[in-house]
């Protein structure tokens, strides 16, 4: 056993309102210089829909992420190493400007500097690259709100799913929708760790965040067709390639990234969770892609298990982030509620941030019935859910359901007086998971160590006394 430590993400995705107020306080903080315009760290995709970029779930296509060889070995869907330097000189699994967008402004200036004239002036879409007027026709958001069930339909999960036998209803009255936001995952098995050629993405030791080094990146762009998930993005300005850094200055002062701590549908749950380095290969390797998700699961280690323990402090994990995995709502929705999934486990790279999956906007007719076996009805479709976060298997999606349904039955059964229904979980823990997912403050949906060993209690004593900005400290705008 080799115990690490890795800061980790839970969405509660039934709370995601789509403002992508995360966006765009991710593209203030780390995108906002010439070269890092279509760049989205944090992006929030209407589903079903396309995403950004253009379809970047068709593997087949990108040749992102891992597979098995014969042996069932793990293997970069890119290819062998051979095949990899080759495309280095020319990469037709890259993604181009078309599959994310050719980014704009308008001429602001126009609109003030104009002379006297008949009508008034317009604001014309310009082009940041070249420089020249051109026509919109595809952004970052443009299905955003199923503004066309073309792209609705090229959905690759609804295909997936429909593939299956799923019957996904198409029609306006009968159409679901809901929101996906998206970050890199600081994966415990990263594609584009694996895939750079100059060793400049690292996965850092001691918080499991996966960054590039400026320094050493050559701009290879190898990274950007080996991550699945598309979350590597290369710069055209500075030739290197950028991407998510979980705010890792933030986390070194005990704050959730900033995406978290500005949303505003209070999704974001961020903590500690401890793994065992032993397993990953292994859980990776799952031959059944369906069973990844729980090998994921079974990676994750017991904070209080006292042989855990001793192998974390071992391999240089600090008491106060032992404390922190011991107190991490995370490690509670993902392991011991078994509330979270991970989106396309599939890829086997062991995504780090998981998702709640959403319920349904029919469901108080469920929960009045206190039937908890009719997910299936409801009208996001589980077959569909199933395809985003359990490779197609739509038991696990079920009981995560059945779980969100049980909590809401509970706590109707208290507001009005109706019998208890039967549960998977005693009463005091449905009250607990009501708290945690519905109306929890700051300091219980993020628990992150600082990087000076303190304890949670120190720490949040020291915010007390010295404070940090007026929206970050704990007790700010919204404890
Ligand atoms: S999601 Fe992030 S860590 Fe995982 S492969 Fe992609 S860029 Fe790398
Ligand atoms: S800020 Fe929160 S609620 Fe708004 S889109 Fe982002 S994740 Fe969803």
């Amino acid at each position: 056993m080799r115990i690490k430590a890795q800061i980790s993400m839970v969405m509660n995705l039934d709370k995601c309102l789509g403002c992508h107020t995360c966006s765009i306080t991710c593209k203030n903080a780390w995108t906002n210089r010439k070269g890092t315009e279509y760049m989205y760290f944090n992006n929030v995709e209407t589903r079903p829909g396309v995403g950004y970029p253009r379809g970047w779930e068709k593997q087949d296509e990108w040749k992102g992420g891992w597979t098995l060889d014969d042996k069932g070995r793990l293997k970069l869907r890119a290819g062998g190493k051979v095949e990899r330097f080759i495309k280095l000189f020319y990469n037709p699994d890259q993604p181009g400007m078309d599959d994310y967008y050719e980014p704009w402004t308008y001429d602001y200036d126009k609109l003030t500097s104009a002379g006297r004239k008949a009508h008034q002036p317009v604001a014309r879409p310009r082009s940041l690259v070249t420089g020249e007027r051109m026509d919109i026709s595809w952004g970052p958001n443009w299905d955003d709100d199923l503004s066309g069930a073309q792209y609705a339909r090229a959905d690759v999960d609804l295909i997936a799913a429909n593939a299956q036998g799923a019957q996904i209803k198409m029609d306006m009255e009968d159409l679901f929708m809901r929101y996906l936001p998206r970050t890199c995952n600081h994966c415990l098995n990263p594609a584009c760790v694996a895939a750079c050629p100059s060793g400049a993405i690292y996965k850092r030791d001691e918080d499991g965040v996966v960054v590039i080094s400026q320094d050493a990146c050559r701009g290879w762009r190898a990274c950007v067709p080996a991550c699945p998930y598309k979350k590597v993005y290369y710069n055209w300005e500075t030739n290197k390639s950028e991407k998510c850094t979980f705010c890792f200055p933030r986390l070194e002062s005990g704050m959730p990234t900033v995406c978290s701590d500005t949303c505003v549908g209070r999704i974001r749950y961020m903590g500690v969770l401890l793994y065992d380095m032993d397993k990953v290969e292994a859980a990776a390797s799952t031959e059944d892609p369906r069973q990844i998700w729980r090998a994921i699961k079974d990676v994750l280690a017991d904070p209080t298990d006292p042989a855990v323990i001793e192998s974390a402090r071992a391999n240089g994990v600090a008491d106060s982030w032992i404390d922190a995995a011991q107190h991490s709502p995370v490690y509670k929705l993902i392991k011991e509620w078994g509330l979270a999934l991970p989106l396309h486990a599939e890829y086997r790279t062991l995504p780090m941030v998981w998702y709640i999956p959403p319920m349904s906007p029919i469901l108080s007719r469920v929960a009045a019935t206190a039937n908890l076996a009719q997910a299936d009805e409801m009208r996001i479709p589980v077959a569909y859910l199933a395809e985003l976060f359990s490779a197609g298997d739509p038991e696990p999606v079920r009981a995560v359901i059945n779980r969100l349904v049980a909590v809401r039955t509970h706590m109707r059964a208290k507001e009005v007086g109706a019998p208890e229904p039967e549960a998977e979980f005693a009463p005091e823990v449905l009250d607990e998971m009501y708290r945690l997912l519905a109306i929890a403050k700051r300091p219980d949906r993020f628990n992150i160590p600082a990087a000076a060993d303190m304890t949670r209690a120190e720490r949040l004593q020291a915010q007390r006394e010295f404070g940090f900005c007026t929206s970050c400290a704990e007790g700010g705008f919204d404890a």
